[in-house]
This record gives structure tokens, C-alpha cells and sequence, in this order.
């Protein structure tokens, strides 16, 4: 690749201060998670995060996830009751972010969370996150460091390739070791809701705190989330779901041990069939299969169970038209990213 790579450092502990310094004064650092990369600015320091918005071209009504080290940097900035308090217990750090009501005193801009009274929050499991967090020793903000709309990065070069230059640094933790972004959990209500699935799935949460609401593609019209949009995570060519044959021209991305022949190209999400694997790698084969050359990607049906529906949920916006309730978005602001 020629794109510009040169703001891509390893994350060692010089460039990791070095990074931390550079967020304090307003600059912007993409960092791994366990999840995607995120393209991370002060979250208290409102230009900052006017930057992040710019440069994503996201939509100012899309909010950003807040991350934080622990349970504690996160009481600072949202309300937490019981049943979040558990909930947090149980699965941080890791990959779930929890929407809750804001503080009144939280230094947050009000820009990460698009003007709303709810704020979103994760405390990340990734080693390289954390001691960054600590080191900032603020609330970062970090929507995955791509332009809105396209997929999302799991390694320093697709951030590079994506954002160019308009990012400060990029720390280079190698590939992210989950894949997908996090699942997103609304506890600012009564009835618990289930915004984004991830790999913290809708049975683990209900096991803690039984049955939730779920966010279905229809709600994308008037959207509990605001980024819910139903085309995003895309490549720039069609996308076909659930293939059985191969149409002339397409390239195919696949799932387990298969029969199927007369691709132009093809990636394996899994040879095993694991779905595990099939998260880490996704964006990275789609990446890769993503070339005019090719009339579309067929993908095989991945199972809907465990980590398979987060899947299914991405590769649905990816394969969604660009028409439709977010035509606007697509031709103005872009759209979430
Ligand atoms: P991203 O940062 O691109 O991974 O996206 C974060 C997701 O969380 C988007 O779908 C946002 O709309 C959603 N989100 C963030 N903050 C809130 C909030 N306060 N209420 C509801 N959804 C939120
Ligand atoms: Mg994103």
C-alpha cells in the first residue's frame, strides 16, 4: 500500500507517553482495542472531540463511546445503580459499552454525546488501552478510527489507509484481537436494551439481569441509537449475503469447509468453521475483497447464534442498499462510521 504510514508508531512505552501527551493537549491518537481501532481524543476538551467528528465526517447526532480505565473513572461520568453497577462488574473491561444516564458535574463535552442526557462508556481489556487511559488519566473518546460509514479497522494500516495524515499518531498494537465492535447495552431506562450486539452476547446479559428489549432494523427510522444506521461497516463494491452459488464475477467470502467454485477471488472467514475466528478476521478479508474489479462479494450464511449474530448484524448494513432512510446521510454529512 502507498498510503501514508509514517504517524504509525509501535505502541512501546516512549510512544505510549508520548501519545498520552498529545491527548492532554487536545490532539488526536488512534489506539487498538480489543474490538477495532478508535480514533481517541480528550473527551472533556469539546474541540478536540469537534475534530473527531470532523475528519470521521460522522453526523453531530451520531454520539461517540466514552472509554475509561474502571468502574470508578466511570462513576464520574455516568449514573450508576445497581443493576449497571453489577452488569459492569461482571464484564469489564471488556467488550460492552453500557449507555446510562449522564452526570450533572461530568466534564465530558456534551458534543461526545451528541447533546443527549445518556452518555456511552467502556472500559476496554486491551493492555495498550488501558495504560493509555491511565496515562491520560481522562475519559477518552474513541469511535472506531475510519471515515463514517466504511469498515471499520483492525489493524494500524487499515487506520492509515483510512484517516491518512488527519490523525496525530497512530499506536500500532497489532491486529485487534476480537474484531468487532462492542456489544452496546442501554441501562439509562427501565427495561434493559440491547442497542448493538458483540461478543458480550444477549444470553450472557441475561443471565445477569434476565430478558432485554432489542433494537430491531425497523427501529432505524426513528433509532433508540442514533447511529443505527442501516447501511454502514460497507465496502465500496455490492455486497451479497447468505450465497449458495456464485454469480460470474463475484468474489467470495467464506465461512467453513465448502463445495462452491467459480469465484473470482476468495477469502475464508474460518477453514474451520469457528466463529471466533470468523469476528477477528472479518473486516480484514472484506477489506481485502474490496476491489472494482469484482462484480460483488458473496458471502456464505454464517450460523445466527453466539458471536454469529454480532456477525450477521454488521454483514447486513454492509450488504444494505445506500437508498432509503439514510440516502440523506449518504449524501450529505456521511454517515456513522
Ligand atoms: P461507534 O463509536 O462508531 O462504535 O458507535 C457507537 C454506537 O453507540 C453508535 O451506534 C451510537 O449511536 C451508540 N451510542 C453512543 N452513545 C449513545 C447514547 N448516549 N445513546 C444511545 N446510543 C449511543
Ligand atoms: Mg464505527
Amino acid at each position: 500500500m502507498n498510503e501514508p504510514e509514517s504517524q504509525i508508531k509501535p505502541a512501546i512505552s516512549a510512544n505510549l507517553k508520548f501519545a498520552a501527551k498529545l491527548l492532554r493537549e487536545g490532539r488526536l491518537v488512534a489506539f487498538p482495542t480489543e474490538t477495532v481501532y478508535g480514533l481517541g481524543a480528550d473527551a472533556t476538551n469539546e474541540q478536540a472531540i469537534a475534530r473527531i467528528y470532523a475528519i470521521k465526517s460522522r453526523p453531530s447526532f451520531n454520539p461517540l463511546i466514552v472509554h475509561v480505565a474502571d468502574l470508578a473513572a466511570a462513576e464520574k461520568v455516568a449514573v450508576f445503580d445497581d443493576r449497571a453497577r453489577q452488569i459492569a462488574k461482571r464484564f469489564w473491561p471488556g467488550s460492552l459499552t453500557l449507555v446510562l444516564k449522564r452526570q450533572e458535574k461530568s466534564k465530558v463535552s456534551p458534543t461526545a454525546s451528541a447533546g443527549l442526557p445518556t452518555v456511552a462508556l467502556r472500559a476496554p481489556a486491551n493492555e495498550i488501552a488501558q495504560t493509555l487511559l491511565k496515562l491520560v488519566a481522562r475519559p477518552i473518546a474513541a469511535p472506531s478510527a475510519n471515515r463514517s460509514g466504511n469498515i471499520s479497522p483492525t489493524k494500524a494500516a487499515h487506520v492509515a489507509a483510512s484517516l491518512g495524515t488527519a490523525v496525530d499518531l497512530i499506536l500500532d498494537g497489532g491486529a485487534c484481537e476480537i474484531g468487532i465492535e462492542s456489544t452496546v447495552l442501554d441501562l439509562s431506562g427501565d427495561a434493559p436494551y440491547l442497542l448493538r450486539p458483540g461478543s458480550v452476547t444477549e444470553e450472557m446479559l441475561a443471565a445477569e439481569i434476565g430478558p432485554l428489549q432489542r433494537a430491531s432494523l425497523e427501529d432505524s427510522k426513528k433509532p433508540r441509537s442514533p447511529g443505527m444506521a442501516d447501511r454502514h461497516y460497507a465496502p465500496s463494491i455490492p455486497v451479497r449475503l447468505n450465497a449458495t452459488a456464485i454469480e460470474p464475477g463475484e468474489a467470495l467470502l467464506s465461512f467453513g469447509p465448502h463445495s462452491l467454485t467459480g469465484f473470482t477471488a476468495e477469502r475464508n472467514l474460518s477453514p474451520s468453521g469457528e466463529l471466533i475466528e470468523a469476528a477477528a478476521n472479518l473486516y480484514g478479508l472484506l477489506r481485502e475483497l474490496d476491489w472494482p474489479g469484482f462484480q460483488a462479494i458473496a458471502i456464505m450464511p454464517i450460523p445466527e447464534e453466539g458471536l454469529g449474530i454480532a456477525i450477521n448484524d454488521r454483514l447486513r448494513r454492509a450488504a444494505a442498499p445506500s437508498a432509503g432512510v439514510d440516502a440523506k446521510l449518504a449524501q450529505g454529512q456521511g454517515k456513522d462510521g
